[in-house]
C-alpha cells in the first residue's frame, strides 16, 4: 500500500488527479498516522498561539505521526492544493519527527539583503529548483506543516517575509488544513 502511494507520487498521478478539483482530490487522498503522546515544546509557539486561525488542530497534528510515503503524499497535496511546486524531500534518520528544515528554491536562495540568481550563483548552485524539505524517518503532521509553511511562503510571499512572523503562521495553518482533511476519523 505504501508503495503504491509513493509510486503514484512518483509517477505525477496525483498532479493529475488534483489538479482539476483540489479539494475533491484532498479528500480522496488519506494518510494513516500513528499516535504520539508525548510532544516537546516548540521554539515558535508564543507567536502561533496568538496568530494561528487554529491553535487546536495544530496541537492535534503534532500527536499524530507519519513515515516516509504518507509524508511525501501530504507534501504533494498540500503543495497541489495551494498551487506550489513539490520541494524534494530528504530524510534522514537521526533527525527528531519534530523538527525539520526548509530550503529556499535555487532562485530564491538569499544572501543578506541581495537574493542570488540561478545556477550559476556559487551560493546557489547546490539548492534544488524548487526548494527542499528535510525531516525524519517519522515525522509529526504539525512539524511538515510547519516546514510546509516555509516553503509555500517561500513560493509566494515576498522574499523578506520574516521566517516564523504572521504571514508564514498563516502558511502554516493553511498546510495544516489540507492535511487535517486527508486524516482519518480515528487514527491508530
Ligand atoms: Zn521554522
Amino acid at each position: 500500500m505504501a508503495n503504491t502511494r509513493h509510486g503514484a507520487v512518483e509517477s505525477g498521478e496525483i498532479r493529475e488527479t488534483v489538479t482539476h478539483s483540489p479539494y475533491r482530490g484532498t479528500m480522496e487522498r488519506r494518510i494513516d498516522p500513528s499516535i504520539v503522546d508525548v510532544t516537546p515544546p516548540r521554539r515558535h509557539d508564543g507567536r502561533v498561539v496568538r496568530v494561528s486561525s487554529d491553535y487546536a488542530r495544530l496541537r492535534k497534528l503534532d500527536h499524530l505521526l507519519v513515515g516516509e510515503d504518507d509524508a511525501r503524499v501530504a507534501v504533494a497535496v498540500v503543495c497541489e492544493t495551494v498551487g506550489v511546486p513539490i520541494p524534494r524531500l530528504k530524510f534522514h534518520a537521526r533527525r527528531s519527527p519534530f523538527t525539520g528544515a526548509c530550503e529556499a528554491p535555487r532562485g530564491r536562495v538569499s544572501d543578506g539583503l541581495t537574493v542570488v540568481g540561478d545556477v550559476t550563483a556559487p551560493t546557489g548552485s547546490s539548492h534544488s529548483e524548487h526548494g527542499a524539505i528535510r525531516l525524519g524517518r517519522s515525522v509529526t503532521l504539525m512539524t511538515l506543516a510547519h516546514e510546509l509553511g516555509h516553503h509555500i511562503v517561500n513560493h509566494l510571499d515576498h522574499p523578506r517575509t520574516p521566517s516564523h512572523g504572521k504571514v508564514w503562521v498563516g502558511r502554516f495553518d493553511e498546510a495544516a488544513a489540507v492535511i487535517d482533511g486527508m486524516v482519518g476519523t480515528d487514527p491508530t
